[in-house]
């Protein structure tokens, strides 16, 4: 098929682009027409969160394509993407400079003291958090002074939005009508977590172009709201089709948004928050980042109680265990305070 000659034309082929599912053990209650699969997308890329390295299948390419020796890269302190992509530009001989949100803490935990320790600090330029609507103009003033004859300098904006990351998402769709093919079951849902909502766009994109419309997505705003989403989803339709040259099907999935159904504020971690991470290693053997794996999976389980379902249901874990690193004293401290 010519789309997807297109994408995988566009992939660093060397990287993983396919990740298995199997059936959930536990913590969600199946029946024989309901089973409960995940999508282990965080055994994509063990240095990187999961859904991160989808757009790094695509970026990496045309970056090397565009022989840039300077890449800037806008996010918070504690960024699973900031984290995955400094480690592979670094691999390719890439200067990195980091344009963060100023912290409220001086300690270095998870991410952000992974960061510091691939970066020197004259690379991690901190934004105070009155200024962080400009950031991308400073990122872009740096960029210029950078530029030279010997230097080509690419700035990245927050969550990997550049078109170049398109192909790569897209690869998601196709790897999931692969995991169909492989079992030989259709989803009647299929349940994906949000940030900035660029992977979650990619993965609509590619079921609009595959013609994937029987599945009903639902999303989990883990970060940003409908009206952020949805002003991103139409920059991305529209960068979509000019790389293809050609529209888009009108014909989607049934989309539908959940808030968390616990501690709703991104970033925040609440004692039901605690326990279901730990919940969830118990019973199915899965170390989950709370940030946005367990509080997506905490909101399924919760809908699900509500609205029993009535087909396959496929759980997307785009997370990882190196989520976990920032929180092993808060999760020390509830064991601690758990009975058994
Ligand atoms: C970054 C991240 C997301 C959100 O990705 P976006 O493309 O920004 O929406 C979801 N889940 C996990 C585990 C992430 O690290």
């Amino acid at each position: 098929m010519n789309l997807k000659r297109r994408i995988f034309e566009n992939i660093d082929l060397s990287l993983n682009h396919h990740s298995r599912i199997h059936t959930l053990c536990g913590y969600i209650p199946q029946t024989n027409r309901s089973p409960v699969f995940i999508k282990r997308e965080d055994e994509l890329n063990p240095t990187a969160i999961g859904t991160k390295h989808r757009k790094y299948i695509s970026l990496l390419p045309s970056i090397r394509q565009a022989n840039y020796t300077t890449v800037i890269l806008i996010g918070s302190a504690y960024s699973n993407n900031l984290l995955g992509l400094t480690q592979h530009l670094l691999n390719e001989h890439i200067e990195v400079h980091l344009f963060v949100k100023r912290p409220g803490s001086h300690e270095l935990t998870g991410n952000r003291l992974f960061l510091n320790m691939l970066l020197p600090q004259s690379n991690i330029h901190t934004i105070s958090p009155n200024h962080w609507n400009e950031v991308v103009e400073q990122a872009n003033e740096f960029a210029a002074q950078l530029q030279g004859a010997n230097r080509q300098v690419l700035v990245v904006p927050e969550g990997g939005e550049h078109p170049a990351t398109i192909p790569g998402l897209l690869t998601l769709a196709f790897d999931i009508q692969q995991n169909q093919q492989t079992y030989n079951i259709r989803f009647s849902d299929i349940w994906t977590d949000s940030g900035t909502g660029i992977s979650a766009i990619g993965l609509l994109l590619g079921m609009r172009l595959l013609g994937m419309t029987e599945a009903h997505l639902h999303i989990t705003l883990i970060a940003g709201n409908e009206a952020e989403f949805f002003e991103r989803y139409r920059r991305f339709t529209t960068w979509t089709e000019q790389w293809l040259k050609a529209e888009i099907p009108e014909a989607g999935p049934r989309v539908t948004f959940h808030t968390p159904a616990t501690a709703r504020s991104f970033g925040s971690i609440n004692k039901t928050v605690q326990r279901a991470t730990i919940t969830i290693a118990r019973e199915t053997g899965i170390l989950m980042d709370p940030i946005y794996s367990v509080k997506h999976l905490y909101t399924m389980k919760q809908i699900l109680q509500q609205h029993p379902p009535t087909g396959p249901q496929l759980f997307i874990y785009n997370g990882g265990p190196l989520g976990l690193c920032g929180f092993q004293q808060t999760l020390a401290k509830q064991l601690r305070t758990q009975k058994d």
